[in-house]
């Protein structure tokens, strides 16, 4: 099994072609090592950091920017999903603030990726 893919990892978007074979796979294209990391887990466990927006009460907008402290496994970005949509938090909060702990006990939290001062 063959797959072409662009490494993310960093802005070259070095073009990899990941090849299995056995229980092993051979990664090709790659500038660096980190592509090597990205391809094989690209074919056996893809993930992705989530960046979405959560409601806020009493701030400046009526949501709040949010990500994934780090990528979490795609096949749970639904069930990610259905928990941070029900999460609400009151103003102020500051950039880096955890909203959610600890996501689907994957030790990835979710953090606010903007500050946003609280309306009097
Ligand atoms: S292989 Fe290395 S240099 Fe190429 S995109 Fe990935 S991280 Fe960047």
């Amino acid at each position: 099994m063959k797959k072409d893919i662009t490494c993310i990892s960093c802005p070259l978007g070095c073009q990899l072609v990941v090849e299995k074979k056995n229980d092993d796979y051979i990664v090709t294209g790659n500038s660096c090592k980190n592509g090597i990391k990205y391809g094989i887990e690209e074919m056996t466990n893809p993930r992705r950091v989530l960046p979405t927006t959560i409601v806020i009460r009493g701030g400046l907008h009526p949501r709040l920017p949010v990500a994934t402290s780090d990528a979490i496994p795609k096949g749970k970005i639904f069930d990610a999903m259905a928990i941070i949509n029900q999460v609400v938090v009151d103003a102020p909060i500051q950039l880096g603030d955890v909203v959610v702990k600890d996501l689907l006990g994957t030790g990835i939290d979710v953090v606010a990726t903007k500050s946003m001062p609280k309306v009097s």
